[in-house]
């Protein structure tokens, strides 16, 4: 099956994508600091970023206005970190941080194929991706034609790619969601460290201009079990995503998560 890339032309895509093979640069740098603790440790990190794209027909789909941009700054900084990075990402329009693996996707299926395939040797998964919560049901082989009338797509839920990875994980991988909210922010996070099975969640406010999608800067609150709460921001992405390395650094130093 062929696809549609960032840019809207055609790729295609394997079953489980290989490495992205071209030479990359990184341009943003790792934020305004420039200095992270090293982890002693080999750490080996999985990190999520982007939208998903559900099709219902070969040029049209459903997805959200999400850019990477949070996900992406979390592979630099956990790269800068020394620990060793697989970035499984949706359609973005991003240059690649140098040192990290890219694997391309763009269906939730296609994600969850991908990151399930990475995620038995990680150590931190962090699911920053903004996955479509639904895809059409009938996905139609070719272009539907406009007749100068409405059109009704009905949806299915896509699989929950967290929930599915923590129902194995090991009990000493560390698992971090993210949250993005409209309303009630610190509230909805938390629910989702049970629903989910996870460690942490990052409550990450969408809401307004000021929400996290597509802004350069943006703010989380840190959230876990028994009361664990830690603002990061307001700052670059770049930035808090220093920040948010730096926190779960000290959470893999800590005896209990
Ligand atoms: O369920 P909700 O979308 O609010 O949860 C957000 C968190 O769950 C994020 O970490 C997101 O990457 C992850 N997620 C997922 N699979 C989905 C939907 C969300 O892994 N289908």
């Amino acid at each position: 099956m062929g696809d549609r890339g960032p840019e809207g032309g055609l790729f295609a895509y394997s079953e489980l994508c290989p490495p992205s093979p071209f030479p990359l640069v990184f341009s943003g740098g790792i934020g305004q600091s420039g200095c992270l603790p090293c982890t002693p440790l080999a750490i080996r990190c999985l990190i999520t970023a982007g939208p998903t794209r559900e099709f219902f027909d070969p040029v049209r789909f459903v997805s959200n206005p999400s850019t990477g941009k949070m996900g992406f700054a979390i592979a630099a900084a956990a790269k800068a970190a020394g620990w060793t990075v697989d970035l499984v990402s949706g359609p973005v329009a991003l240059p690649e941080p140098a040192g990290v693996m890219l694997y391309p996707v763009v269906t939730a299926d296609e994600m969850l194929r991908q990151t399930d395939a990475l995620f038995g040797p990680c150590d931190v998964l962090i699911m920053t991706a903004a996955v479509s919560d639904w895809r059409p049901k009938v996905m139609h082989p070719q272009k539907l034609k406009k007749d100068g009338t409405g059109l009704t797509v009905e949806f299915e839920p896509v699989p929950d790619i967290l929930a599915t990875l923590a129902q194995r994980r090991r009990p000493d991988q560390l698992l971090v969601g993210f949250a993005a909210e409209t309303e009630n922010v610190e509230a909805n996070a938390l629910a989702k460290l049970d629903r989910k099975g996870i460690d942490l969640v990052a409550a990450n406010s969408v809401a307004g201009p000021d929400g996290a999608f597509g802004n350069e800067l943006n703010r989380l609150i840190l959230l876990g079990h028994d009361g664990f709460r830690h603002a990061l921001g307001p700052a670059t992405k770049a930035v808090v995503a220093e920040q948010l390395i730096a926190a779960l650094i000290a959470r893999l130093a800590a005896p209990t998560r």
